[in-house]
């Protein structure tokens, strides 16, 4: 029986090259060189990279795009973010929300995105976003997985009616249980949150990310507390702490115990660079602290780190194109991880790390996963970083979703293994 495509001369990010991907009924069936097989259509990759699509672990999707509504963040701060979408919310239609995460969906499935964890506001009464963005899931599922965190934005407890509202997201389908607790109103406060919202998790079933400690303050202490909620609990492999910019600041000391603690409680982390780096150290003279929480030494620890986008053309970032491989680069030059092995794990951090964090089924490049994958103009994953290199076809089950033209900038370099020359097109 004939195969529906073949992906012919792939390379792929672990470094395999002269690959024949063979898809089928939506899933990866063949995966070797010179397949051979009949098929209904065969692309000839020539040498570029077929990855898996970006995973943004880390997103908002009921604020995206909507810049200068009501009115520009003047400061640029992470508190004046907060203040400007609370004058935003009562404003908020559904239709509104509905219109503008669609298009930012359009934009994220031409950038390769596959998944994206959106969290959804619950501190408002209506639930507006809330009711908006699973109308959103439902209607972009064909073509992009929208994985949903009920997140109470003005606090847990310091927002008036903001547990039931969460309780009530959650009721209505949202799939994943959020927080902030470095936002309540005392560090007692924000421990005790951390503890109630493991508790609701673990009844019912469910995976946790909550905003974490994203202060300057060295002493913000709620990922040590996530991490201890989660062991007794039993949540391992089902808890991220999003941000944990605080560890930055942190005494060295304490953070030498505290890496092996997140590492045995199965804690997961999402550092989010292009927004880290403008949001934190606003307090700060000079030196200015950067903010990025410590991504490198996290990873050696052996906790898993994801890379989120976080926010694009909203009340906190006037800017973003909802691409990965920038994210993946400003991570790459804020945490310095210059470094070939380095620079390849920030690649791991924007696909298989968040897929795994995000539970994702069926995500990768090997027989029996679903054909969602992407064909880049770029010869190995530090070449896609270095170039943010255009995505040339997006797959979602073995279907072309999205197209783009080559662009006319690459360099041919003798020397490096598998380098794909710009002059080659690619043939279909
Ligand atoms: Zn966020």
């Amino acid at each position: 029986m004939a195969l529906d495509l073949i992906l012919e001369r792939a390379s792929l990010p672990d470094g395999r090259s002269g690959v024949d991907i063979g898809i089928k009924d939506g899933r990866i069936v063949e995966l070797r060189p010179q397949l051979g097989a009949p098929a209904r259509e065969t692309l000839d990759c020539s040498g570029r990279l077929v990855t898996p699509p970006f995973v943004d672990s880390h997103f908002h999707m009921d604020a995206t795009l909507s810049l200068g509504i009501p009115r520009l963040n003047r400061s640029g701060t992470l508190l004046e973010g907060i203040a400007l979408w609370s004058e935003l919310k009562p404003l908020l239609t559904e239709e509104a929300v509905v219109e503008r995460a669609l298009a930012y969906c359009d934009l994220a499935v031409a950038q390769g995105l596959g998944a994206i964890r959106s969290h959804v506001d619950v501190c408002d009464p209506k639930l507006t976003g809330v009711r908006a963005l699973l109308e959103v899931r439902q209607r972009v599922a064909p073509y992009l997985t929208l994985q949903l965190v009920a997140f109470p934005q003005d606090g847990l407890y310091r927002y008036p009616g903001a547990r039931d509202l969460l309780l009530q997201a959650l009721d209505m389908g949202v799939e994943v249980v959020g927080g902030i607790p470095h936002f309540e109103r005392t560090m007692a406060d924000g421990a005790a949150s951390v503890g109630d919202l493991c508790q609701i998790a673990a009844e019912r079933g469910l995976l946790v990310d909550l905003h974490c400690d994203e202060t300057d303050d060295p002493l913000s202490r709620h990922i040590e507390t996530l991490a201890c909620e989660t062991q007794r609990l039993g949540l391992a492999g089902r808890v991220t702490g999003s941000h944990l910019t605080s560890m930055h600041s942190m005494d060295n000391y304490y953070v030498s115990k505290l890496l092996p603690l997140i590492r045995e409680a199965g804690v997961a982390a999402i550092a989010n660079p292009l927004i880290n780096i403008v949001i934190q150290g606003r307090h700060d003279s000079y030196p200015k602290r950067r903010g990025l929480t410590r991504v490198p030494e996290m990873m050696a620890a052996g906790i898993p780190v994801a890379f989120g986008h976080d926010c694009v053309m909203d009340p906190w970032y006037s800017l973003g194109m909802g691409d990965m491989l920038e994210v993946a680069h400003m991570a790459i030059h804020v945490a310095q991880m210059t470094s070939f092995d380095a620079m390849r794990s920030c690649f791991d951090a924007i696909t298989t790390i968040p897929a795994a964090i995000l539970h994702l089924e069926g995500y990768g490049v090997a027989p029996g996963c679903s054909a969602d994958l992407v064909v880049l103009d770029a010869a190995d994953p530090i070449d896609a970083i270095r170039t943010k290199a255009t995505r040339l076809r997006v797959l979602r089950r073995g279907k072309t979703i999205a197209t783009a033209p080559p662009q006319c900038s690459r360099l041919d370099l003798p020397g490096r293994p598998g380098e794909v020359g710009r002059s080659r097109p690619m043939a279909g």
